[in-house]
């Protein structure tokens, strides 16, 4: 199905597809938030969850009186190849053919995408990344997750993976670091072992016997204790070193950073001085900023890629 263009005056229609709850959103063109609502998700029901969303769509539709773009952000990817979900928490869509589904269904070009390129969008569109011509969206929560937007456009890939630096090794590693952690992919001490929340908490665990949750050692760092501000310490060299990979790469002019340890103040001042000697440039011109959505870019995101061109 061709891709439609979104006309300049139409609202864009958001939903993020989670394993407990779905959330739609409506977009004005400005970005102003029009209408919002949750439902629980159909436990492990294929046509259940595809009723759900199509109602979701049409009851906002028709209470806001206007049709609008879709798109729809949810864990996991449309393989390129046969174009069914895979690697979704919710196992019941996993193998479906969910983007053609929902096109059948509400009877336009539905995009889909998962929630860090929602994240990421979301933050170039009218985020933080404003403006910013590529925008690296990192998510620093359960897991690590990242996501591509390049003029405005998620980079999906032949993939459809791009961004997806998780399960990178951490790189530069020192001998204390290796082999790392390991993780549930099989390998061990990839970046997410390192830096996501449950990432902290084993580290400072081990270095100090000592079980705090992320959250616990920010707030005690904050405070002087010595303990949890090393921690917090490597932690920062440690993002350092692996956003320092990606901007070898891609080289973004922003890389936003969201989920629980984004909420981390002093990241944004010491991360940009330790990533230097890892550049490979004389200066790093690259800006790293806390998200401006939060929580609701998941969300936001999903409607910003409906109204892709
Ligand atoms: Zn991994």
């Amino acid at each position: 199905m061709p891709r439609q263009r979104a006309g300049q005056n139409m609202i864009r229609i958001g939903i993020d597809l989670g394993g407990t709850k779905i959330e739609i959103i409506a977009l004005a063109p400005d970005g102003h938030e029009l209408l919002r609502r949750r439902s629980p998700t159909p436990r492990e029901d294929y046509r259940g969850i595809l009723r759900a969303v199509t109602d979701m769509v049409r009851q906002a539709e028709a209470e806001l009186g206007q049709s609008g773009s879709v798109g729809v952000g949810t864990p996991g990817s449309i393989a390129p190849a046969t174009g069914l979900l895979r690697g979704s928490n919710s196992v019941c869509l996993n193998g479906q053919p969910i983007q053609a589904d929902l096109q059948d269904l509400l009877s336009r070009p539905v995009s889909i995408t998962n929630d860090a390129n929602c994240f990421a969008l979301s933050e170039a569109t009218d985020g933080a990344g404003q403006g910013a011509p590529v925008v690296f969206g990192v998510i620093l929560g359960t897991g690590v997750g990242g996501g591509v937007v390049v003029h405005g456009r998620v980079l999906t890939g032949a993939n459809a993976i791009a961004g997806e630096w998780g399960h990178n090794p951490l790189p530069w590693p020192k001998d204390a670091e290796r082999p790392g952690p390991p993780c549930f992919g099989g390998h061990s001490g990839c970046i997410e072992t390192f830096l996501s929340g449950p990432g902290i908490e084993r580290d400072h665990l081990r270095a100090y016997g000592e079980a705090l949750t992320a959250h616990e050692i920010a707030a005690r760092a904050a405070l002087g204790d010595a303990a949890c501000a090393a921690t917090l310490g490597r932690y920062e060299e440690r993002l350092a070193r692996a956003l320092a990979h990606v901007i070898n790469i891609v080289d973004p002019e922003v890389i936003v950073l969201g989920g629980g340890m984004s909420n981390v103040a002093r990241l944004y001042v010491n991360v940009p001085t330790l990533w230097a000697p890892f550049v490979f440039s004389d200066r790093v011109d690259t800006r790293l900023l806390r998200h401006r959505h939060g929580d609701s870019s998941g969300v936001r995101g999903a409607a910003w890629l409906g109204a892709a061109p």
